[in-house]
């Protein structure tokens, strides 16, 4: 799955197997506080089924994709070119799925701004505004996009007896005599999906490390052949490959009809050796953290998980669903629940586009709420920590009751997801500062935590309707009163107390293990309903930032030129 949405963002119409699987997946709440998509639909206010988008090109803030691609070999830059031709065919491809032909719908826009946003929609319909269409005439958007003819219902589709209808890979359609019909996507664009197929062979050929070259191969044949399984698995065990091709097609949301059709999409990568170093580095020290967490010793007595396959890259090109609106700032796949089983999943961070929209969003942000002299305590190097740093901490503390019950995760249900979200947020910040005391970590710890405070109150931006961000605003509000940092009535920001901010790590540290350990869904509960809302003093200042026409995402310049590799 991909964190473009925050992970409640799922539609619910997924299949149930498909639903669970990213409930499962765990890696993408704390990157939520730079995607306000889901919430912000949320919190959109309600139209009428004749309701138009505003064309607003503008709330997507341009940014150059690069980076240092300097101490790359030659094969490899060839490699990068075939890559991204081969992700131009997955674009067309989802331009087929999501709309139709792109061209036609181009070139009969006339106004300028339209066709712009037209293209960073993949369509006539704004992704960021509940798929309202902003171009006259054209209707809503097909709850099932391409992947169903446009006038089948949901009653037919469930009458009708046919092999591989609910299939990932299949397109259904209408016959001559109007019936449902099902076609395999390796069929229905047999000329593009072999094209883009031959593209990454060519490009399997000039891989040096073994596992990229079996990968790329067995892709191609997934291309081919619409069966991703076998190179699943091989992506799974290719560890020391410095380029990285995700393609295919891979994600469901795009058909809210029904959540069954993968939609095509392709992220061109690039590895990050010396985060990846670090990562490992940190995973190594998990054990050592977990014995001194600020917990009676049965609430931290089992071994952590050093879930070691969670790298940083930087993407060079984005393409088709990925690229489509909110882009998607990290991956955690595959999504097929078989391979999971077997062999786990890889999480991946994109650190470029991770600092693309901390640039464009969260700055401006921490500029109108921030006391003015700790701005400059609101850094990328220290965001992208404390992001890792998440990550990294969800392996610290207990997965079942001290009682012997079961699972944290039976005891506290719908409870679960969100406080495991707020555990990793602060056992990340208590991590970070106990590494920063042994020069593990480098850096003020006040830059942590003023960019961890900036942070939550961006999650918010869209309100806290959903469970991870009620949960952020427990730790808000928790914080608040414990001093750790306080707002200032003249000028409306916030200011963070570094040691008042320590204790109160600890302390809620010391709360969320408890009632994780004792499996607590009615104290949870309470601190739910009590710390998870925003106060109005809070939701003042959100209208105050509503007001300044921040981004809401941002658009990719991307391709070999800005590469520097033509
Ligand atoms: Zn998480």
């Amino acid at each position: 799955m991909s964190s473009q949405q925050s992970v409640s963002a799922a539609t619910g119409r997924a299949p149930l197997n498909r639903l669970l699987a990213r409930l499962a997946v765990r890696g993408a709440a704390a990157l939520m506080i730079l995607n306000g998509a889901a919430g912000q639909a949320a919190a959109a206010p309600s139209g009428s089924a004749a309701a138009t988008a505003r064309v607003r090109p503008e709330i997507y803030a341009p940014v150059t994709l690069q980076t240092d691609v300097s101490s790359l070999s030659a094969p490899e830059r060839q490699m990068i070119g075939l890559f991204i031709e081969a992700a131009k065919v997955m674009d067309g491809l989802f331009w087929q799925q999501a709309y139709g032909d792109r061209d036609t719908l181009l070139t009969s826009l006339k106004d300028p701004a339209a066709r712009q946003f037209a293209e960073f929609n993949y369509g006539p319909w704004d992704r960021l505004d509940r798929d309202l269409p902003f171009v006259a005439g054209v209707g809503p958007k097909p709850e099932g996009a391409r992947f169903y003819p446009p006038d089948m219902t949901k009653e037919e589709f469930e009458a009708a007896r046919l092999d591989g209808k609910d299939s990932l890979y299949t397109v259904i359609e209408r016959d001559a005599r109007g019936a449902l019909k099902v076609v395999p996507y390796h069929e229905r664009w047999s000329r593009e999906l072999g094209q883009a197929a031959d593209y990454v062979e060519q490009a399997s050929r000039l891989a040096a490390d073994p596992g990229l070259k079996h990968y790329l191969e067995l892709r191609a044949q997934a291309l081919r052949t619409d069966d991703y399984q076998p190179s699943d698995l091989a992506w799974l065990d290719m560890k020391q490959n410095r380029l990285d091709f995700v393609v295919g097609a891979i994600e469901t949301y795009e058909d809210k009809l029904f959540g069954y059709k993968a939609a095509y999409e392709a992220y061109v990568l690039i590895k990050d050796l010396e985060w990846s170093a670090r990562l490992a580095r940190y995973a190594s020290l998990l054990p050592g953290l977990q014995k001194g967490l600020p917990v009676a010793d049965k609430y931290k007595a089992e071994m952590p998980g050093t879930d070691s396959d969670l790298n940083a890259y930087d993407a060079v090109y984005y393409a088709g669903h990925c690229n489509a609106g909110s882009k998607t700032i990290a991956i955690n796949l595959p999504n097929d629940e078989e391979v999971q089983l077997r062999k786990g999943s890889r999480r991946v961070q994109l650190k470029n586009a991770v600092r693309a929209k901390f640039d464009k969003i969260m700055v401006p942000i921490a500029g109108e709420l921030i006391a003015a002299d700790q701005i400059k305590h609101v850094t990328f190097d220290a965001f992208f920590a404390d992001v890792m740093f998440h990550e990294i901490a969800h392996g610290l503390g207990i997965k079942n009751t001290v009682d012997g019950r079961g699972t944290v995760r039976e005891a506290l249900k719908e409870l679960d997801g969100g406080l495991e979200e707020q555990k990793a947020d602060v056992l990340g910040l208590y991590m970070i500062t106990k590494l920063n005391e042994r020069g593990e970590v480098t850096g003020a710890l006040e830059d942590y935590y003023v960019t961890f405070l900036a942070g939550i109150i961006r999650s918010v931006r869209w309100g806290a309707t959903e469970a991870h961000a009620r949960a952020n605003m427990v730790t808000f509000n928790y914080f608040a009163e414990a001093g750790a940092f306080s707002r200032d009535a003249a000028t409306g920001r916030y200011r963070v107390d570094v040691p008042a901010t320590r204790k109160a790590i600890d302390n809620l540290s010391t709360l969320i293990l408890t009632l994780q350990g004792n499996g607590d869904y009615v104290g949870v509960k309470a601190l739910s309903a009590s710390k998870g809302v925003v106060g109005p003093q809070l939701q003042q200042d959100l209208e105050r930032l509503a007001a300044r026409n921040i981004p809401v995402d941002v658009v990719f310049n991307q391709g070999t030129a800005v590469l520097g590799l033509q």
